[in-house]
């Protein structure tokens, strides 16, 4: 093999003209239709996060300007113009890096400059790169410029930060916002390269490194860069995890059903897993932020994240949109986004890690409070309290003596025998016959134990089924509190370590449907409600 200086990927491919932009079609549109019918503007900013293409957009729209053949939306690429402003030496295309020349003598120089007619091109094309740091006296400089320019001359800025760009300058900017690319379109365009390069780049692979870029081309191709390094010809999803530390998306999505399911010891085993085995601890909390966001976005609208994500995470994000309503999982981004910002300074990651998933849990068990002032809410808002007597109660809270509110099949759950026979001791029923007895009459735990039904035993697994209509209450029932004491009991009654698990089945009539039933006794007395008055220690204003 010959020789050749090596040329980072994001050099070699950059883009030459609008058809080539990846994932800015909204831009490289309207900017054409201006060069096609000549309505250009004098001014214009390229707004945007870094490496998704601001400067290689003002390239190729100075080409367009000065090719020879133009101007054109198809510039050749081939004319002297068009190989200068390629190669950076073109002297009529002038780029200026805003963060290094902040001083306003920079400044004054292009004012000076810009009077001289181009040297061989049609315009003088100033680029200013991240204009918003450029001092005050600088802008107001530039400002001058700006207010007569003459013909010959266009100016293109990019900015990361538009709200630090004075106002006079943007009032005079056609201004486009550059989005950050889709997943999908950054790891179909890290495919082109492979092919081109004769890399082969496993499909997992190729999305990972999207995924790490998040929606930064530049940074999937240098990532891509640094893997050709590490591993050669061929890339798995594991180089990938491997090399940059980064967990893989089934892990996120696994980390986030423990925490949605209130099961500590397992997320915090796979958080200790993710950490022993070299995973930045950073990456993984902001993969894990990224994830709840995607969570917030599909139950506003499930279609909306098609360019983003696969489609094995578009079923997990189903499946645990169903776990957590918005107001919680809103909570949930809060609190996770205030441990990032600790972890960022914090020598031990992994310590402020667990303690933020302790403290989700918990609050996720905390938020069912809520849901018993809701509950207190809709019995003021006239569902019973204005009819008095032998009226249905309101749906989700049943009436009071355990007696009548029990379902037939556990009546006689108070007797239940002690025995501990190993037959038995693995006979779901009769097991939750015996917890039922064992939880005191009056209380919240009871009323809500009574809605669910033993189904089976699915290894360490007691699995109770509940009503598709009851997810409300049964979320009450699974908070971290709860079923700490379920769980106790299930050992007390069973001699067995089990985890509760709820389970929606079609079937098992719900609370909502068994309270409509019966007749209504007096509200203050049920459980809920005298629980919520002790918790706020309240009184019930009739
Ligand atoms: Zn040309």
């Amino acid at each position: 093999m010959e020789c050749v200086s090596y040329e980072v990927f994001a050099r070699k491919y950059r883009p030459q003209t609008f058809d080539d932009l990846v994932g800015q079609a909204h831009v490289s549109r309207t900017l054409k239709n201006a060069v096609a019918q000549n309505r250009l503007a004098h001014a214009y900013l390229f707004v945007g996060p870094r490496g998704i293409g601001k400067t290689s957009t003002a390239r190729i729209l100075a080409k367009s300007l000065n090719c020879a053949k133009g101007p054109t939306i198809t510039p050749c690429g081939k004319c002297d113009n068009c190989r200068e402003i390629t190669g950076g030496n073109s002297l009529d295309v002038i780029e200026i890096d805003g963060a290094s020349n902040r001083g306003i003598d920079d400044v004054r120089e292009l004012r000076d400059n810009v009077r001289y007619a181009p040297a061989k091109g049609r315009y003088k094309i100033y680029i200013i790169d991240e204009v918003h740091m450029l001092t005050k006296e600088a802008f107001n400089a530039l400002l001058k410029t700006l207010e007569e320019p003459p013909p010959h001359v266009k100016f293109i800025f990019a900015t990361t930060e538009p709200d630090k760009v004075l106002p006079t300058i943007l009032s005079r900017c056609q201004r486009f916002d550059l989005h950050r690319i889709p997943a999908n379109l950054i790891a179909q365009h890290l495919q082109f390269i492979a092919g081109k390069e004769k890399i082969t780049l496993e499909p997992a692979a190729a999305h990972a490194i999207a995924r790490g870029a998040e929606g930064g081309l530049r940074d999937a191709e240098s990532m891509l860069d640094q893997l050709v390094a590490f591993c050669g010809e061929k890339i798995s999803e594991n180089d990938v995890l491997n090399v940059f530390g980064f967990t893989s998306e089934q892990t996120v999505v696994d980390l986030m059903g423990h925490i949605l399911r209130a099961e500590t010891p397992e997320a915090i085993d796979l958080l200790h897993q993710q950490s022993e085995s070299g995973k930045d601890m950073m990456r993984l909390m902001s993969d894990l932020i990224a994830y709840l966001r995607d969570l917030l976005v599909f139950k506003a609208k499930p279609d909306a994240l098609k360019e983003d994500v696969d489609a094995e995470v578009q079923k997990s994000l189903a499946a645990h949109a169903e776990l957590i309503a918005t107001d919680r999982l809103l909570e949930l981004i809060d609190q996770f986004g205030a441990a990032e910002g600790r972890m960022k300074w914090a020598p031990n990651k992994k310590l402020h890690f667990e303690v933020a998933i302790i403290k989700a849990i918990q609050s996720l068990g905390q938020a069912t409070l809520d849901e018993v002032i809701e509950k207190l809410g809709e019995l003021r808002d006239g569902k019973i309290v204005p009819q008095k007597e032998s009226v249905p109660v309101a749906a989700g809270v049943s009436p009071a003596s355990p007696s009548t509110a029990a379902p037939k099949a556990f009546g006689a759950a108070t007797k239940a025998p002690r025995v501990q026979e190993q037959a038995t001791a693995l006979d779901p029923e009769k097991i939750w016959q015996r917890v039922l007895a064992r939880i005191p009459a009056k209380g919240l735990l009871r009323t809500l134990s009574e809605s669910v039904r033993p189904i089976g035993i699915d290894g360490r697994n007691f699995l109770l089924g509940h009503s598709p209509d009851d997810r409300s209450e049964i979320e009450v029932l699974a908070s971290v509190n709860n079923r700490r004491q379920l769980e106790a009991l299930l050992k007390e009654a069973s001699g067995c370590d089990c985890s509760v698990k709820f389970v929606a089945k079609d079937g098992i009539p719900s609370r909502a449907g068994a309270d409509a039933a019966k007749p209504a006794e007096s509200f203050k007395d049920n459980p809920l409600i005298q629980e919520a008055i002790e918790l706020f220690n309240a009184q019930i204003k009739s």
